[in-house]
């Protein structure tokens, strides 16, 4: 057992810190444009971990001037149904940023969401044109949650340049953002997934562990190099407890830093979450303001 245990990597003092400038981003839009932004959340079916998720990230709404409207759709929906309704929700001019929760019911292809958002107004960057302008390295908007890994990291005094990185886990929503978003920080990468033949070799080798699989308990001690950082991104539920992807007590005493879960990414994610929310509704609300100017000419409000 280490002396004294690891470093944790809390999420909760980065995430206020976050959460204290877009407060005052909220009331400088408030007070150039007359009302507030609106993140529209639409959930479709009922799943009881999503609903915590989502009642969070309403609650961080509010508490810091963001309007936060909950869109439940039943989850018998037909694509072509929530294609629509994304739809509509891209041509509300009082809607800045959009997310759906996943996973979605099994009968609806994920492109019936990803193709749909409007690319603006995508703030978890699930679009195509988001997901190349990452791979690209040019502005977009980056998956919350690989991007709340990276940065948790970096706000952490985590040094990433050339240090061999391991991410287990190749989702298009963080596995893999999380991976291109290490190798920016210049990390040597690597990326493990289902079919990896030896898990615990790669592991064993990372200096610094990204692990996003949603499998409470896959890495263990023994599968870490000692001193080794650790990103636990997984969230699953267990019983009445909510756990990570790494077992924490045989982690703890091989590493030298881990995020704990709940507390570690999860709320960064929420506090990245609205600040993609205030940049979309800053360039949408300069892109409309010709028009609203012309409105006011006219004699409209
Ligand atoms: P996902 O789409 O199910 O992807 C899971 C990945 O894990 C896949 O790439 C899969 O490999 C890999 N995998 C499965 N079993 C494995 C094994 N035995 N060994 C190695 N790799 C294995 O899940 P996701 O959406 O990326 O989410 C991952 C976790 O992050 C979940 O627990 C989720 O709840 C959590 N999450 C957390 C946050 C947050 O804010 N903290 C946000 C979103 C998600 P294949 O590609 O080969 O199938």
């Amino acid at each position: 057992m280490k002396q004294g245990g690891p470093r944790l990597l809390q999420g909760a003092a980065i995430a206020a810190e976050i959460r204290g400038q877009v407060k005052k981003d909220v009331v400088a839009f408030k007070r150039r444009y007359g009302f507030a932004p609106t993140l529209a959340i639409v959930m479709v079916g009922r799943d009881a971990p999503s609903a915590v998720y989502l009642q969070q990230i309403l609650r961080s709404c509010r508490n810091v001037g963001i309007s936060g409207r909950l869109i439940e759709i039943p989850g018998r929906v037909s694509a072509a149904a929530l294609r629509h309704r994304i739809s509509q929700l891209n041509e509300d001019p009082l809607v800045a940023g959009i997310i759906v929760q996943m996973p979605l019911p099994k009968r609806i292809p994920l492109s019936a969401v990803t193709d749909t958002l409007d690319p603006a107004k995508d703030i978890d960057g699930i679009h195509p044109l988001n997901a190349g302008r990452l791979e690209l390295g040019h502005q977009g908007f980056l998956p919350t949650t690989a991007q709340a890994a990276v940065e948790l990291l970096k706000r952490s005094g985590i040094d990433l340049e050339g240090r061999r990185a391991v991410v287990v886990g190749r989702s298009n929503v963080v596995g893999k953002p999380a991976a291109i978003l290490l190798l920016r920080e210049n990390a040597t990468v690597t990326i493990c997934h289902s079919r990896t033949r030896d898990l615990a070799a790669e592991t064993r080798r990372a200096e610094v562990l990204v692990v996003a699989v949603g499998k409470p308990g896959l890495i263990g001690g023994a599968m870490l190099k000692h001193g080794a950082v650790v990103v636990d991104i997984g969230i699953n539920v267990v019983g009445d407890r909510i756990v990570g992807d790494v077992d924490f007590e045989s982690a703890r005493g091989v590493v030298s830093a881990i995020t704990p879960v709940p507390g570690g990414v999860g709320p960064v994610t929420n506090a990245l979450l609205l600040t993609h929310l205030m940049r979309a509704a800053t360039t949408q609300a300069q892109a409309a303001e010709p028009q609203r100017r012309r409105l006011r000419q006219a004699g409209n409000p």
